[in-house]
């Protein structure tokens, strides 16, 4: 008939002309959104028409968003599943640092990091779950760090200037003293740029709370034992530009740190993240319940990729989503990883042929399961009180 030979025709046409404006895009997200919005039939055509080419378009996309991801790693969870977005930063060196001298009150190190570890103490002995990618497997006998995550320390914060040294450092030690009780953090970062060693790294610390983080290989679960705690001597304004009192010269102890940690457990960039990144609560299924660098962490500042480029494993392996509070805290920049792991969800649905919150139901009952096979463990705190919510 002329009509479908006309249809077959506009078909053709479309697909050639969408896929080489597609092609402009080298970002997934972006070619996805194109693609997206193209596929939006614009004029009214005979209802069957419009059907059978809102059926061709939609398979066009799925193999698009498949070529993105070269290693096509798939969940063994369900049905038909998209790959999940990359969860790593492309291969980057680590330079080697290394311990030149260990006096009783500090360390020093080749890349100039000095550490004060007159306060550092033991606490609970590592052991962190994981779950391997490829074969969901549960792990529970973790002991070598994995990862960075940095803090603010949401501590007051005084004027630093020169006629205040006395109090600045007065400040600075409470703020040690108080972690120090607390088991908060590995490492306190001061406004003098001084680091602090406090939890030592061979123990976990209370810093991460309900949290988790996936590289290309696993996914981590609990990350106070899992990941090292980094916090810098600031205060946090909601969506503000920087935390406050941030100075050059933490910024350049941040760095060196980060350095002397990565070359000495072979962390991966794609590792060393926030708490705003990793933080959730597994009883509401929302991310973010902690906000600290929710948004503008210098992370070229201290040597690392842009890592709110990374996709979130609470949403895109447990459907996690977040709040209004959450877009407050991260102010004007929302993180392409966010807008990542969206876009996955809504694919993930569609290839199902199911809503979006049918499919997040199904990841989370997901979590659930994994979080009721994991035996009792310090480690995974707070996520083993994940429960089911509408
Ligand atoms: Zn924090």
């Amino acid at each position: 008939m002329a009509g479908e030979f006309d249809l077959w025709e506009e078909i053709q046409r479309q697909e050639s002309k969408i896929q080489w404006l597609a092609g402009r895009h080298t970002d997934p997200v972006k070619r996805l959104r194109y693609l997206r919005k193209a596929t939006a039939i614009k004029s009214r055509p005979k209802r069957w028409k419009t059907a059978a080419l809102t059926m061709f378009l939609v398979l066009l996309i799925a193999p698009v968003y498949h070529a993105t991801d070269s290693r096509r790693q798939t969940q063994p969870l369900m049905g038909r599943e998209v790959p999940p977005p990359q969860f790593h930063q492309p291969p980057d060196q680590v330079a080697e640092v290394w311990l030149v001298e260990r006096k009783a009150a500090y360390e020093v190190y080749s890349n100039g990091l000095r550490i004060e570890t007159g306060n550092s103490i033991p606490h609970d002995k590592r052991s962190y779950a994981s779950v391997s990618r490829s074969s969901g497997r549960l792990r529970t006998d973790g002991v070598q760090p994995a990862g960075i995550v940095y803090h603010t320390t949401e501590s007051h914060i005084t004027t630093f200037e020169e006629g205040n040294n006395a109090r600045l450092q007065r400040v600075g030690q409470w703020l040690v003293e108080y972690v120090k009780r607390q088991r908060s953090y590995h490492y306190v970062v001061d406004r003098f740029g001084r680091v602090h060693r406090v939890v030592e790294e061979e123990y976990a610390a209370d810093h991460a709370g309900g949290s988790m983080w996936a590289d290309q290989d696993r996914i981590y679960l609990g990350l106070n034992h899992s990941f090292l705690g980094v916090a810098l001597e600031s205060q946090t304004t909601p969506g503000a530009d920087m935390a406050e009192g941030i100075t050059d010269a933490q910024l350049h102890a941040t760095k060196v740190l980060t350095e002397m940690l990565r070359s000495k457990y072979g962390i991966p960039s794609g590792n060393c993240v926030t708490h705003a990144q990793v933080s959730v609560n597994a009883r509401s299924y929302r991310i973010g319940n902690h906000t600290d660098w929710a948004a503008n962490f210098p992370y070229q500042r201290v040597g690392l990729p842009d890592n709110y480029q990374l996709p979130l494993a609470s949403m895109v392996f447990y459907g996690f989503g977040y709040g209004q509070e959450f877009v407050d805290a991260t102010g004007s920049r929302m993180w392409n990883g966010l807008a990542k792991s969206e876009e996955h969800m809504r694919q993930s649905a569609a290839g199902q042929a199911i809503s979006v919150p049918q499919y997040r139901t199904k990841l989370q009952q997901h979590f659930r399961q994994q979080m009721a096979e994991l035996p009792e463990s310090p480690g995974t705190g707070k996520l083993r009180t994940g429960r089911r919510t509408r």
